[in-house]
């Protein structure tokens, strides 16, 4: 069983403590590998790392560091099937997603980086007697906390750019999730990433993520995660004025009006609901659909809901693997049972699934429909995070766009019409920081990504990442 060590310094560390934490594999419970249970001295070490590669990083030029951005992206292509073996033992996805899905996108985010920099302008203004122009400054070290659900993807979401802008970096991954980022630290070394340019520890929130908020030489933190914590560090990073970004949870609604395709809203549908096991925070959670094609929307989308295949994360046909955790499991399942107990029905699931022989102690729900539950519940109301959907019907459009406001988080939507006028007027109307119109999840890495409400705090992708991790200075310069 592997024994997985800090990444300080260019060096492989143990723990200070030298105490480690199991890390399971919630297909079958069984122990795979041994993380660091480090505290706020460990991370100390990592942002004196940091602080000390910094200079040298900053002065790098930005074809170079383009230039290693670009040997990470491949690296992560050449390692592809290692990666996605590893991605699914640790988190339950099936392989062919993490193949499909996070190796690609981790290595679509250091490209795009690479060539975001590449192309990288400023804005510069003249009058008769000055020129004014903006310099980028790097922030300096800064620190990445990510969640468990899509680990390499997110973790190199914030990397790329941090590192791009100049940024040396601290990273915290989840500690259910800790396999790829402990892989990524050999490709930092094949890509030749100076030393201390990139850290990660590994351990729990508290201490050792909350000893990164509150370290008063890392100004800057971008978060993604549950939006409790992001409040908590949000409010700690205040306290040191520190630049913060937030990218919280969600509870999505998906709007179907009577006009749309509702074959190809269906089949999509059940992507957007269930794809992950849920576990994307941008999943469709609440599902609202016309009242005169509800009864045939339902129909479909159960059908094929029920012919979805799970368990072995390794077999190709099994479109859901295990969720992340039995802890988690068991929270998913409590959200069920009070929908159910507040007069609610599963159309279809509603239950864990129990498999036999190597998965016997998996953790594997079945993909739910929930219909008559309360939009006021808290099933509709509270992030579930799983494969649960939530379908109400509705009879027009100033109702749906006050159904699906009518929560504290503001993600993502997406909207199903033929009606183009309609897409547009019923898109502009609802508060979160992403709508898809006939359509779910395309991700162009140029666009604005973020969530308003309880969803977030400012916008990750193209430019945006690049202002974050930067800060701009004005040089006014007398040319008279
Ligand atoms: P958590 O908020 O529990 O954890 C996220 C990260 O924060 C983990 O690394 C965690 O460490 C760390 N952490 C926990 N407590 C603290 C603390 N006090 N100080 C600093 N760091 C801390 O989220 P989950 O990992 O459960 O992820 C699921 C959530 O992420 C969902 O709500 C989902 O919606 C959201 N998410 C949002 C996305 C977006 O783009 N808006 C994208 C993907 C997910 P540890 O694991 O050790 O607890």
């Amino acid at each position: 069983m592997e024994r997985l060590a800090n990444y300080i310094g260019g060096e492989y560390q143990a723990p200070l403590s030298n105490r480690y934490f199991e890390n399971t594999n919630p297909a079958n419970a069984k122990i795979i590998a041994m993380v660091p249970d480090s505290n706020s001295e460990d991370m100390d070490k990592a942002v004196h790392a940091a602080r000390e590669a910094f200079p040298a990083w900053k002065r790098t030029s930005l074809s170079q560091r383009s230039k290693i951005l670009r040997k990470l992206s491949q690296l992560i292509l050449e390692h592809g099937d290692e990666i996605a073996h590893l991605e699914s033992m640790d988190q339950g996805k099936p392989v062919w997603l993490a193949s499909s899905m996070d190796v690609q996108r981790s290595a679509a985010n250091f490209s795009f980086f690479a060539g975001a920099i590449d192309s990288l302008t400023n804005e510069a203004m003249q009058d008769q007697e000055t020129l004014n122009y903006t310099w980028r400054d790097p922030m300096g070290v800064v620190g990445l906390i990510t969640p468990w659900n899509l680990p390499l993807y997110l973790l190199t979401w914030k990397l790329a750019p941090a590192l791009a802008m100049g940024n040396t970096v601290v990273c915290k991954p989840s500690e259910l999730t800790p396999m790829t980022a402990f892989y990524l630290t050999k490709l930092l070394e094949k890509a030749e990433l100076p030393k201390g340019v990139c850290n990660i520890v590994f351990g729990k929130g508290d201490p050792c993520g909350a000893a990164l908020v509150k370290h008063p030489d890392v100004p800057c933190i971008s978060f993604t995660g549950g939006t409790k914590t992001g409040l908590d560090i949000y409010t700690k990073g205040a306290a040191q004025c520190k630049k913060i970004g937030l990218e919280l949870g969600g509870k999505n609604p998906q709007i179907v009006f009577a006009d749309a395709d509702i074959e190809e809203c269906v089949q999509k549908t059940v992507q957007a609901a269930f794809l992950n096991q849920g576990e994307i925070c941008l999943c469709t959670s609440r599902l609202f659909v016309e009242e005169t094609v509800y009864a045939r929307f339902i129909e479909k989308f159960a059908g094929y809901t029920q012919a979805l295949k799970i368990g072995d994360p390794q077999k190709k046909d099994n479109f859901l693997g295990a969720v992340v955790s039995k802890a988690h499991l068991e929270k998913i399942l409590s959200f069920v049972e009070l929908a159910k107990s507040e007069g609610a029905s599963a159309l279809v699931g509603g239950e864990a699934l129990h498999l036999e022989g190597e998965f016997a102690e998996g953790a594997f729900m079945m993909p739910t429909i929930l219909v008559g539950v309360n939009p006021k519940s808290k099933v509709m109301q509270e992030e579930i995070f799983g494969p649960v959907v939530c379908v109400h019907p509705f009879h027009s459009e100033d109702e749906v766009i006050a159904l699906a406001n009518d929560v504290s988080y503001g993600l993502s939507a997406s909207v199903w019409t033929r009606n183009l006028s309609k897409a547009h007027r019923v898109a502009q109307n609802l508060q979160v920081g992403t709508v898809w119109i006939n359509t779910w999840m395309k991700r162009d890495l140029r666009v604005p990504f973020g969530g308003t409400k309880f969803s977030g705090v400012g916008r990750e992708g193209g430019v945006h990442s690049l202002d974050f991790y930067s800060q701009s200075k004005n040089i006014c310069v007398q040319l008279s």
